[in-house]
C-alpha cells in the first residue's frame, strides 16, 4: 500500500475491517495523498465503501451460473469446466477417470402422479445420496431434469483396475438410490439407470465422453432399467449404423426407391377379391429390403409418416386405374397403417385428401390396424374410425390374437374384418391350442357380423381346416406370394374363368406379349 502511495500517490483495494460491535466486514478503500503548494504531502484522504452486499450479490451470481438451484449441485457448465481440468490432469499424471451418467427410471410418472413438488423432493434426496457415495475430490453434478453425472478422478493408471473401482462405486450408487424414499407423506421407491465411460488423457472431447456415457445409460435402460452399463465402442457402431439407415431411408424417400407388392386375398372359392399392399425397398446397393427390416425403424424416427402416406397414395392411384374395368373394379386393397401414422392429429384429413385426389370409391380401401394401436387411445381411435367409416373406408384388425384387445372394446369399433395372425394358422394342425383359438375367433367374428380372413395360409390342410370352421377369406403363399403389379395383374387374368379372361386383355395390353411367351 505504502509503496503504491509513494510512487503513484494513491492506492485502492479491498480490506477486511472490523465494526465497533466486532463484526468483520469487507470494505473497498481508496487512499489518495494531498500535496501542499511546495509539493510536500500534507494530507491523506481515505474513502471507505462497505461492499458486503455487492460481494454477496456477486457470489450469488456465481452460484446461479455454476450451481443448480434446486439441489445445490454443480450444473452442466461447472461440470464441463471440471471435466476439462480433469482431462488435463489425467494427461499429466496418467491416472484415469470415469463419468457416470445417471438417469432416474420412470421419473416422469412420479411428477405426473404425485406432482412436481414431490419430484423436486426426490431430486434433492437423490443429490444428497449421490454425494454420500463419492470422495471429496469427485464431482456430482445435475445436468437438468432427472439427469445426474458423477465424475470420478484420480483412479488407476490401468484400465482394468479403473473399471473395477468404478464398478464398485457404480453399484454402491445403485444400492443407495434403491433405498426407499420418504416424500412428504408418501413412501416412494426409485431406481436409476447408469451409463459409464472411462477417460484418460485428453484424447476425447468433453462432448464425446458425455455422449458415450449417455449411450451406455440408454443401454442400461433397454436392458430393463435399474442397471449399470459400461460404454462399449460396439454401441457406437450400432448407433452409427442407425444413423446410416436413417440417412438411407430419407434418400429412399427422395429418390423413390420404394415399390409396392400385392399379395392376393381370395374368397372360399379361390376367387381373388383384392390384395394386401406390402411395401418393398429397392436399395441401390443392398437390393430388395423387407419391410420387417426398416418399418420398425421408420416408426421410431417418424419417417413412417411420409412413407405411409406414399403407400396410401400409391394404393389409391392403383384403385383408380382398376375402377374403369368390370373385372377389376371390385378389387379391394388393404393398406397397413402404423400406430404413429394413425395417431397423427390430422390422420383423418390426410386420408380424405388422398381419397379426393383420385376421386376413388372409399369402399375399395381397407385399412389394416393392429390391436395394440386400437387400445392405445381408445376414444381417439373410435372417433377417427367412425369418421372414416362414414365415408365408406373399411377396417381390418391385423395380427388378430397377438394383442390384448378386449371383446368389449372391439364391440365399440366399426370393424369390417378380423385378420387371424399367421402364427395361429401355421400350427393349426399340430397345436391344439392354436386350433381352438382360431375356431373361437371365427365363431366370435361370425356372431358379431365381422368378416374373418386368415393370413399365412400355406397348405391345403390349413385351408380345409379354416374352411370347415367357417373362415370366409384367405391370404397366404398357397394362393400367391406378394408380387409386383404386373405379375399380380397376370395372376388376376389366370384367376378369371376362361371366357372372361379374353376381354381382360383389352384392359392390360402391356401384358399380352408376356402372356404369349408362356
Ligand atoms: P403383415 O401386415 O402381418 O404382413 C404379412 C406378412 O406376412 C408379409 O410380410 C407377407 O409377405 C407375409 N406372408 C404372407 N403370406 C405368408 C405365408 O403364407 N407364409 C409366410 N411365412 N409369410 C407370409 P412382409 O411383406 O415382409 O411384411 C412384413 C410386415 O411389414 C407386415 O406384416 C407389416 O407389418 C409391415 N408392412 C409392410 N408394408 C407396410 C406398409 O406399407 N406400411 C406399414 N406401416 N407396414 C408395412
Ligand atoms: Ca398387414
Ligand atoms: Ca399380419
Amino acid at each position: 500500500m505504502w509503496k503504491s502511495i509513494n510512487t503513484t500517490g494513491a492506492w485502492e483495494g479491498e480490506i477486511w475491517n472490523r465494526r465497533k460491535n466486532g463484526e468483520v466486514f469487507l470494505e473497498h478503500l481508496t487512499i489518495t495523498s494531498v500535496k501542499d503548494p511546495n509539493g510536500v504531502i500534507s494530507n491523506y484522504v481515505a474513502t471507505l465503501t462497505d461492499i458486503t452486499l455487492r460481494k454477496e450479490a456477486l457470489d450469488k451470481i456465481e452460484r446461479l451460473a455454476f450451481y443448480d438451484s434446486l439441489t445445490g449441485l454443480p450444473n452442466r457448465r461447472l461440470l464441463q469446466d471440471r471435466l476439462t481440468q480433469a482431462l488435463v490432469l489425467s494427461h499429466h499424471n496418467g491416472r484415469q477417470g470415469a463419468l457416470l451418467f445417471i438417469d432416474l427410471d420412470n421419473f416422469k410418472m412420479l411428477n405426473d402422479t404425485l406432482g412436481h413438488d414431490m419430484g423436486d423432493l426426490l431430486l434433492q434426496q437423490i443429490a444428497q445420496r449421490l454425494e454420500s457415495c463419492v470422495r471429496k475430490g469427485d464431482t456430482v453434478a445435475r445436468l437438468g431434469g432427472d439427469e445426474f453425472v458423477v465424475m470420478l478422478e484420480n483412479l488407476s493408471s490401468y484400465t482394468l483396475d479403473t473399471m473395477a473401482q468404478t464398478k464398485i462405486i457404480g453399484h454402491k450408487i445403485l444400492t443407495v438410490l434403491n433405498q426407499p424414499y420418504r416424500l412428504g407423506s408418501h413412501d416412494y421407491h426409485s431406481t436409476p439407470s447408469i451409463g459409464v465411460t472411462l477417460f484418460t488423457g485428453h484424447e476425447q472431447s468433453n462432448e464425446e465422453l458425455l455422449k458415450q456415457a449417455d449411450i451406455a445409460m440408454y443401454q442400461a435402460k433397454s436392458s430393463g432399467r435399474n442397471a449399470l452399463r459400461f460404454f462399449d465402442p460396439k454401441m457406437q457402431s450400432s448407433i452409427n449404423a442407425r444413423a446410416v439407415l436413417e440417412g438411407d431411408l430419407r434418400l429412399a424417400m427422395k429418390e423413390q426407391q420404394f415399390t409396392i407388392y400385392y399379395q392376393p386375398q381370395v374368397n372360399q372359392s379361390g376367387k381373388i377379391i383384392g390384395a394386401e399392399v406390402l411395401i418393398r425397398w429397392l436399395h441401390p446397393e443392398r437390393g430388395l429390403i423387407s419391410p420387417v427390416e426398416f418399418i420398425p425403424f421408420a416408426e421410431e424416427t417418424r419417417l413412417i409418416l411420409p412413407i405411409g402416406e406414399w403407400v396410401l397414395k400409391a394404393a389409391c392411384s392403383q384403385l383408380k386405374s382398376w375402377e374403369n374395368h368390370e373385372h377389376t373394379r371390385f378389387l379391394q386393397l388393404a393398406v397397413n397403417v402404423s400406430a404413429r401414422q394413425f395417431h397423427q392429429i390430422d390422420f383423418v384429413e390426410r386420408v380424405c385428401d388422398i381419397l379426393k385426389l383420385d376421386g376413388i370409391n372409399p369402399k375399395m380401401l381397407k385399412l389394416e390396424l393392429t390391436e395394440s394401436l386400437l387400445i392405445d387411445d381408445i376414444e381417439d381411435t373410435i372417433f377417427k374410425m367412425n369418421t372414416l367409416r362414414k365415408l365408406g373406408v373399411h377396417f381390418s384388425i391385423d395380427d388378430f390374437g397377438t394383442g390384448y384387445s378386449s371383446l368389449s372394446s372391439l364391440k365399440k369399433l366399426p370393424l369390417d374384418q378380423l385378420k387371424i395372425d399367421q402364427s395361429f394358422v401355421r400350427d393349426i394342425s399340430i397345436d391344439l391350442d392354436d386350433a381352438i383359438i382360431v375356431e373361437t375367433v371365427i365363431a366370435m367374428a361370425n356372431k358379431l357380423n365381422i368378416q374373418v380372413i386368415a393370413e399365412g395360409v400355406e397348405t391345403e390342410a390349413q385351408r380345409i381346416f379354416l374352411e370347415k370352421k367357417g373362415c370366409q377369406f384367405y391370404q397366404g403363399y398357397l394362393f400367391g406370394k406378394p408380387i409386383p403389379i404386373e405379375q399380380f395383374e397376370l395372376l388376376l387374368k389366370k384367376n378369371l374363368p376362361r371366357d372372361i379372361s379374353k376381354s381382360f386383355y383389352t384392359y392390360c395390353p402391356a401384358h399380352q406379349a408376356d402372356d404369349h411367351a408362356h
